[in-house]
């Protein structure tokens, strides 16, 4: 074990050296109040940045037991990895080629999730970064390293004790407090809450800041409700009752914005985001269609069967699926996996699969399609809730539960005046009862499909929000709601579990949920520090979109 001092003349010693000789800074350097350690050492200044690890000892984690619930831990981890990234800021600019004496702490959203980059163990607390060693070309700059290193021991001496107390207590309330609500839903029989208040647009399209001077979102009287958190006492907003809910209006009120705020509901914000109060049922899920995607062995015929020259669709596949198979897909998938919610936009939903209308049913007696709408009796007697924004579709009027509408960004409940007009404008069409029952097959992947080594190179890595690179394939993770690179690649991650452990046998809900309950702590992967949690929704949803996936058919 080196001490922590002696690594500055080491560094310095390395001036002018070949690029490889960095690779004796592996293992642990032992300092004052914290020990250093040099995870991953990179090969040259352009390769992705060394893994440094800070270990602080116990008496260090006495600051931060401010949680009472496993998710406050989370929300530790998670604060603690964004007060180091800020501080980290004021390092001063070092010389050098490639990522040369840059610092990198990744944290892309204000989402609070679990992070791989911290780690509050029993008897220590770790955090991980990267660190550009400097370079000019392939010889080692030890002075600059040196200098670098100085200033990062400098910072990390001075992180926990001049942490701000206050943020971090409130981060962890506001993420305890959001647990708690999260978990309340069920009984209250609600599937989502918007509290009063709360900031659902975002700056634009490609910002996660609130939009300033947004209309604070407000509750209607009727669906007005409040829950006792344990930390912030009574909270007050719209609770959004089980079974299907309408959020309708007219275009640009607001529909889309609260669609999307419920999205991202399912995770907790970090306090000033404007969404800490929007949360949504743990299993809610968006689902849409997306062209030409692949579809594997999935049991299409709730929605889709009968086809021309008698192509069977009980065990359906193809290479590009269109709007409305897709679509059928992504319902059934995210039902196979055990969604609980599914959140649907007009917007981007095959319209024939959400709805065929009396000219249509009259006209063509062919029909391959079941429509959403002649299977919301269905979603009820699973107990599966769905959230519709319509803006166009009127049929649906006649089946909500509740319908809201959105008239410049405030929403008021307008179930009565809908049942009202659906009994003055009868659709006429014919509620038929479907051909098949709304039935879910369990797929077991075969392992060979998770390989990443097909083709030849097992190259594994995200690629932006919207990609994986999986061996030779590419998957499109579009339809997907990820809100971190972290996230994606914690995809490549799980997927190579899954390599390991799929035998053939076992039904995609068992595997994903196996697969990520293995893993205690994300911290325990030797990946990478920039990992972040996924639930089994997302994995399930992107093994099913790996075009090489294999399944068969299983009974549970
Ligand atoms: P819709 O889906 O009803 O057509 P959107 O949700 O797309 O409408 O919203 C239209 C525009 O209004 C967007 O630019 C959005 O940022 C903005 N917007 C949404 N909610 C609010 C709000 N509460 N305050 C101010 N602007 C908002
Ligand atoms: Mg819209």
């Amino acid at each position: 074990m080196r001490r922590l001092e002696e690594l500055f003349p080491f560094l310095a010693s390395l001036e002018g050296r070949p690029y490889p000789f960095y690779k004796d800074l592996k293992g642990t350097w032992r300092g004052e109040g914290f020990d250093l350690r040099f995870v991953h050492v990179q090969g040259d200044p352009f390769a992705t940045p060394s893994v440094v690890e800070v270990r602080y000892p116990a008496r260090a984690l006495e600051k931060l037991r401010v949680y009472r619930h496993p998710t406050g831990k989370v929300a530790v981890g998670d604060f603690l990895l964004r007060a180091l990234k800020a501080r980290f800021r004021h390092l001063p600019f070092f010389g050098g080629s490639g990522h040369s004496g840059r610092v990198f702490v990744e944290v892309e959203s204000p989402k609070v999730l679990r992070r791989a980059g911290a780690h509050l163990g029993q008897e220590a607390l770790y955090l991980r970064f990267r660190v550009g060693l400097p370079a000019s070309g392939r010889r080692i700059l030890g002075k600059e390293a040196e200098r670098l290193f100085r200033a990062l021991v400098e910072h990390l001496r001075g992180f926990l004790w001049e942490l701000d107390g206050r943020a971090l207590v409130s981060q962890v309330q506001q993420v305890e407090d959001f647990a708690y609500l999260q978990e309340s839903l069920p009984q209250r029989g609600l599937v989502a809450f918007v509290g009063d208040g709360a900031i659902l647009p975002r700056e634009s399209g490609v910002s996660q800041k609130p939009l300033r001077g947004a209309v604070p979102f407000q509750s209607p009287p009727s669906l007005r409700v409040s829950f006792r958190v344990p930390h912030k006492g009574e909270v007050v907003g719209m609770g959004l009752p089980q079974g299907l809910t309408l959020i309708t209006g007219g275009g640009f009120h607001g529909k889309t914005t609260l669609l999307e705020a419920l999205v991202h509901g399912v995770y907790p914000h970090i306090p000033g985001d404007g969404r800490e109060w929007v949360v949504a049922h743990a299993l809610a899920q968006r689902v849409q269609s997306e062209d030409g995607r692949s579809v594997k062995g999935v049991d299409l015929r709730p929605f889709v069967h009968d086809l021309p020259l008698g192509q069977n669709t009980s065990f359906f596949s193809t290479e590009d699926a269109s709007g409305s198979t897709s679509l059928a897909a992504a319902i059934l998938e995210a039902l196979e996996l055990g969604a609980r919610v599914l959140l649907l936009d007009e917007d981007t939903s095959a319209t024939n699969l959400l709805v065929r209308d009396a000219r249509m049913q009259a006209l063509v007696q062919r029909e391959t399609l079941t429509p959403l709408l002649d299977r919301v009796q269905d979603f009820k007697a699973r107990g599966v809730s769905l959230i519709l924004v319509v803006g166009g579709v009127g049929d649906y009027l006649d089946l909500a539960d509740t319908v809201l509408l959105l008239e410049e960004y405030r929403p008021r409940e307008a179930t009565l005046e809908a049942k009202a007009i659906a009994q003055a404008h009868p659709t006429g069409r014919a509620f038929g009862e479907p051909r098949y029952p709304l039935a879910v097959a369990s797929r077991a992947p075969l392992p060979e499909s998770f390989d990443p080594r097909r083709g030849r190179k097992a190259r594994v890595k995200g690629r932006g929000l919207r990609e994986l690179v999986y061996g030779e394939e590419v998957v499109d993770l579009s339809a997907l709601d990820l809100f971190e690179n972290a996230q994606v690649r914690a995809l490549g991650a799980w997927f190579q579990r899954l390599w390991r452990q799929a035998d053939g046998k076992t039904p995609l809900r068992k595997l994903v949920e196996a697969v990520l309950g293995g893993v205690e702590d994300l911290f325990s992967l030797e990946e990478a520090p920039e990992v972040a949690e996924v639930r089994p929704l997302e994995l399930g949803a992107a093994v099913n979109r790996l075009r090489g996936l294999e399944v068969r058919r299983v009974e549970e």
